[in-house]
């Protein structure tokens, strides 16, 4: 038997003459098929010597089986490596899942300067060279409050390059409480040292006072800088200057001051509930030279790192020659500028999805539970059960660790399936879906799912 299977096993050409493996050859190439089908039939080959593949005895089986392997392995090799997901975790900033997603505003800014050539350094007034980093210039300026502006790649090259533009060769004060690793193993002094700056650490880790900074200048100090403690908090018996007090002491000391905010908010979301997340324009209102803070946290844009700042500076950050390797293109270009175009408009709490997110109340998350819930029961015909049940969203991202925004979870259990089997039938999915486990339960937190993202959770589950 094994000598006849072995026998009929078909030849590459005559399955690449096959009409499904000619569609397959438009689609991957013909090259790759041909390897592909090489791989499966000495795969196959293999299996029938070891006695582990018989085909019932019907040598004509083999080449579906063929087809089936042939099938399966280019649906997954045709993936797309990064590809969309449907965050139901909560989390609005969450830095495995992308970050912020963009409004539609900007996707379609991407879309269109993606596509077609731009005036990305190009002056249309005067029809001459011009430069790339004059875009979103006055828009930042006007909604940060400052004097100019500068973007680069994200706030980890704005953190370096503003460093290495104020301070190199000299020192720079901070304080001991703000010399902290964020997610992604970016630590302010390891940044520092790569700026060519020297750190000049002050006070202790929960209590620093403006005289610490005082007495550490010296004709060294180059710059005195704040760093918003972003994911972590010191509570209990602390201290450190405000704002205004590190800009005064600079100021006296004609020293520029610098605070890298992190997430940094373009309005103040306090009204809902987000009360330690730093308002930019608050830190030049107290007298800071310069700030910068990320473009895909709090202001729920692409990546990209905004540095901000009086003018005379921000000219000389901009003639770095690191800022050639740190600017960003037209496309994160075109996404921010449509997305502050949103916040200038006061649309931001209606049309950015990270904002949105933000200011949904528990009603309107509840809601939707109730009616998705019935859905799920409905789709899965009993199937999978869903109960409501209050939770907390949370900001993610390294912003705002404390807050804790009040939802209404979706809770999925069944007789059938587990927790875990749930789980992976979500995660499986063409598009996948992500979800919390808990207490062998799945959570969906409708927070984060757009509306029209409900039905593709309930084509996850469905039958
Ligand atoms: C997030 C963060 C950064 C790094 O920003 P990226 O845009 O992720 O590079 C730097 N500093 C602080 C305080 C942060 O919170």
């Amino acid at each position: 038997m094994t000598e006849e299977l072995l026998r009929s096993l078909p030849s590459i050409e005559r399955l690449l003459a096959r009409p499904e493996v000619v569609r397959l050859c438009e689609q991957l190439g013909r090259d790759r098929v041909r390897d592909l089908l090489r791989d499966i039939t000495e795969e196959i080959r293999r299996e029938i010597i070891e006695g582990r593949l018989s085909a019932n005895g019907r040598p004509d089986l083999l080449i579906d089986e063929i087809e089936k392997r042939m099938r399966e392995r280019s649906a997954r090799i045709s993936q797309p490596s990064l590809r969309r997901v449907v965050n139901a975790t909560g989390v609005i900033i969450h830095t495995n899942l992308g970050r912020a997603p963009l409004a539609r505003a900007a996707a379609e800014a991407i879309k269109e300067t993606a596509s077609h050539y731009s005036n990305l350094e190009y002056d249309l007034d005067r029809g001459e060279r011009g430069r790339r980093e004059s875009h979103c210039r006055e828009l930042l300026a006007r909604l940060t409050g400052a004097r100019s502006a500068v973007v680069v790649n994200n706030n980890a090259a704005a953190v370096l390059l503003v460093l290495n533009t104020l301070a190199e060769g000299g020192e720079v004060i901070v304080s001991r409480g703000e010399l902290i690793e964020i997610g992604g193993s970016f630590r302010i002094p390891d940044v520092m040292e790569k700026s060519g700056a020297r750190l000049r650490e002050v006070g202790t880790t929960n209590r620093t006072r403006i005289e610490d900074y005082q007495r550490a200048i010296n004709q060294d100090t180059k710059l005195i800088l704040r760093v918003h403690p972003s994911n972590y908090r010191i509570i209990g018996f602390t201290e450190r200057p405000s704002a205004a007090e590190i800009a005064d002491l600079a100021r006296r000391a004609l020293l520029p001051s610098f605070e890298d905010l992190g997430s940094g908010c373009l309005i103040d979301l306090s009204p809902y509930g987000v009360t330690d997340e730093p308002v930019v324009s608050e830190s030049f209102k107290a007298g800071m030279s310069v700030v910068s803070f990320s473009g895909d946290k709090m202001l729920g844009g692409p990546q990209a790192g905004i540095i901000a700042g009086e003018r005379e500076l921000m000219d000389r950050v901009r003639k770095n020659p690191l800022m050639r390797a740190l600017r960003v293109d037209k496309m994160t270009y075109a996404a921010i500028e449509a997305t502050l175009r949103l916040y200038e408009r006061g649309a931001a709490h209606r049309d950015v999805p990270v904002i949105r997110a933000i200011a949904a109340t528990r009603d309107r998350v509840a809601e939707r539970a109730e009616r998705f819930s019935e859905d799920v029961e409905k789709r899965t015909e009993g199937r999978v059960r869903a109960s409501l049940e209050e939770g907390a969203s949370v900001i993610g991202g390294g912003s705002a660790p404390e807050v804790k925004l009040a939802t209404v979870l979706v809770a999925l259990e069944s007789n059938e399936l587990s927790a875990r089997s749930i789980e992976e039938m979500l995660r499986g999915h063409a598009i996948p879906v992500i979800a919390r486990t808990e207490r062998d339960r799945v959570m969906i937190d409708l927070r984060t799912v757009a509306e029209d993202e409900e039905s593709i959770i309930l084509d996850a589950l469905g039958p």
